[in-house]
């Protein structure tokens, strides 16, 4: 059976409110309350965790710390994941020092940039690596995952140096389409696209209300 992207991010969102629910000591909640915090709907809660076959018992909910766990091991979160950042700007820099990642499972080891007035100067901790040295730490550090945060001119030249030392999953914040091999996932951040979309929504209620669109747009 085909797993649905779709339900792969909802995962990710329920793993958030379920980790936030538990720090509060929440012991149980049933599909309703977890479509509630969401913002979906019972039937599609139980659907998407009906994939990897269910969790609650019937009339009695789910168990806050054992859906936590199960959509941990479902994510491939429970050992956490080592994340490098590779462009320490603005944006690389801001990341480095965001608390969420941890919390969620995913540890930033190691920061890179190409720039020699910031490698070897310290983000968050981290000391920032040549970029050159990036293959290597690969290697010795178990790096699994990149955000890329360099300008577009250079992010497909990266893009190359990260897929050759063997990461299989990059989080793009570069507003270009990265070619990779088809066995590496790229997740693209397009912030400038989303506020294009949301444009359209706020100029879409005057469309909507001439009968020009449908009522999805809602
Ligand atoms: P920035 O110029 O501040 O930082 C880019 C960093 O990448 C610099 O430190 C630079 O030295 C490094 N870099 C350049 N070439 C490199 C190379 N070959 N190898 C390694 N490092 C290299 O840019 P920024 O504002 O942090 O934005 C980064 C990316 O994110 C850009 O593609 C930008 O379009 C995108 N973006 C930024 C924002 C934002 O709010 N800053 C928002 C959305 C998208």
């Amino acid at each position: 059976m085909k797993i649905p992207e779709k339900t792969i991010n909802r995962l990710s969102v329920y793993y958030r409110y379920l980790y936030f629910l538990s720090q509060q000591g929440t012991d149980s909640l049933s599909s309703k309350n977890l479509a509630d915090l969401v913002g979906s709907n019972p039937s599609q809660v139980r659907k998407d965790l009906s994939y990897f076959g269910g969790f609650g018992k019937t009339g009695k909910g789910y168990s806050v710390l054992d859906l936590k766990s199960q959509i941990a091991r479902i994510l491939g979160l429970e050992k956490g994941r080592k994340v490098a950042i590779i462009g320490m700007g603005n944006l690389g820099s801001a990341l480095a020092g965001y608390k969420g990642f941890e919390v969620l499972g995913f540890k930033i080891t190691a920061v890179f940039d190409n720039n020699p007035q910031k490698i070897g100067k310290k983000y968050k901790g981290k000391i920032c690596q040549d970029i050159a040295e990036f293959p290597s730490a690969v290697k010795n550090d178990g790096i699994e995952m990149v955000i890329l945060t360099v300008p577009s001119e250079v992010a497909q030249d990266i893009a190359r140096i990260i897929v050759n030392a063997g990461i299989k999953a990059i989080l793009n914040f570069a507003p270009v389409h990265l070619n990779v091999p088809k066995e590496v996932k790229v997740s693209e951040i397009d912030l400038a696209s989303e506020l294009k979309s949301l444009s359209f929504f706020v100029s879409g209620h005057q469309y909507l209300r001439k009968g020009l669109l449908t009522e999805k747009l809602k």
